[in-house]
């Protein structure tokens, strides 16, 4: 770790939460913050140069541009933060994390149910190496153990990303996965445990990726989860991708095997696609002896995991040749991969061919309006949070300036400030 280059600044991380009851409201008005930035992406695609973000408590409040105010006069004042030199844009946001999932003692895989104190503490840490990595929020897709953490950091407990939970996912399991009501119940059973999101398993492994549910089994359970105002993420491969968007549902994950056809079709009816490009596949294999227990984790399918990365990245150079086709940001973060989230921007543009301004659009305007929440956050614009992340470099012109990440401010709390040029470029180059 590099924690003694960086100096956080845990300013008032309590200050966020409601006034504590019983207590006098007496609060002072929101505090301003003004950051002076030189270069900004604003989140939608445009670089905006010379400008001061000022805040208001947990949100932006205005974007001063030299272009607005030619003589410079109108400049907000004084700065509470000059990130001018680094590449200002909004906080990152991950679609699909299992932020509660860890190793435990002796190193061994122990998923992301656990509920031991060790458990509860390797999620937090999740959470804090999730949240200085610049995401500022996830959606984890999901377990229980989730709902206590997400709640924990959204009453300002504890720091790390928002979170966004499936709770239990749906797993097909073809006849045995439930009758239609059966289904419809356990989406609302879900929601009433607090669900954001409902997350579906409609197809096998990677490997074999034979479908698991059937098509009438996901039209229920997408149309069950609309009706209670929920999104729905489907694990696809093969045949299930095109199923999962016939059957209405939000969101594709991984999608390997999909047709061009398929694809176009996820375009035509606006499901967004989130692919892997290489993070995922890379732990497993950097931690294969923490994570190998047959019958899940074999030596086979370690081998295959081989094959399978250049296989996602031609998946990736397909998908976005497609017109329309709208592809998120979303890891599948496992233990090992929590904090990295950022790498998978490398491999995306590296070997998919995204272009690096895509890709950050993805985990953020883009991202915001897979998850609903384009009027809160993924750009830089008064009204929406002020989640606020600083590179130290251009990842329009060096990708991996996207593991250098400076500065971290959440909601208008800043939760690290590295002094510049503190985060050295090769302890954080894996490639
Ligand atoms: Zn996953």
């Amino acid at each position: 770790m590099r924690s003694s280059e960086i100096i956080f600044t845990m300013v008032g991380i309590l200050g966020l939460s409601a006034p504590q009851q019983g207590s006098p409201q007496t609060l002072a008005p929101p505090k301003r913050i003004v950051i002076a930035a030189s270069t900004v992406l604003d989140g939608k695609g445009h670089v905006l140069r010379d400008t001061r973000i000022v805040v208001e408590g947990s949100k932006i409040v205005a974007i001063e541009l030299n272009a607005v105010h030619p003589n410079n006069d109108a400049k907000a004042e004084p700065v509470d933060y000059d990130l001018r030199g680094l590449t200002v844009l909004p906080g990152w946001i991950d679609a699909h994390v299992h932020i509660t999932w860890s190793f435990g003692p002796g190193g061994k895989n122990a998923g992301q149910g656990g509920t031991t104190p060790e458990a509860a503490y390797a999620a937090a840490s999740n959470a804090w190496l999730t949240l200085l990595a610049g995401f500022t929020t996830v959606q984890s897709v999901g377990s229980p153990a989730d709902i206590p953490l997400r709640d924990a950091i959204a009453k300002g407990l504890l720091p790390g990303p928002r979170i966004l939970t499936a709770v239990e996912p749906i797993m097909g399991r073809g006849e045995q996965t439930g009758t239609p009501d059966e289904i419809r119940a356990f989406v609302r059973k879900q929601k009433a445990a607090g669900a954001d999101l409902i997350k579906i398993y409609a197809s096998g492994g990677m490997t074999r990726g034979t479908m698991t549910m059937s098509q009438e089994q996901l039209n229920v359970a997408c149309d069950e989860a609309k009706k209670q105002g929920l999104r729905t993420l489907v694990h696809a491969f093969r045949d299930a991708v095109r199923a999962a968007t016939l059957a209405g549902c939000t969101q594709v994950e991984h999608g390997l095997g999909a047709s061009d056809d398929d694809l176009r079709l996820m375009a035509e009816r606006g499901t967004y696609l989130d692919p892997q490009a290489g993070l995922l596949l890379e732990t497993y294999l950097q931690y294969k002896d923490s994570y190998l227990a047959p019958p899940y984790y074999t030596e086979e399918g370690f081998a295959a995991m081989k094959e399978l990365i250049p296989a996602h990245q031609e998946f990736i150079q397909r998908a976005v040749r497609i017109p329309g086709l709208k592809i998120v940001y979303g890891t599948d973060a496992v233990a090992g991969a929590h904090g990295r989230n950022a790498e998978d921007f490398i491999h995306r543009v590296r070997e998919g061919g995204l272009d690096p301004m895509a890709a950050m659009g993805s985990a953020n305007s883009l991202g915001a309006e897979a998850l609903g929440m384009a009027d809160q956050i993924g750009s830089i614009a008064p009204g929406l949070q002020a989640d606020v992340i600083a590179l130290d470099g251009d990842p329009l012109k060096d990708i991996t300036a996207v593991l250098r990440v400076a500065f971290v401010m959440k909601g208008g709390v800043v939760y690290k400030n590295a002094a510049y040029g503190a985060i050295p470029v090769y302890a954080r180059i894996r490639h």
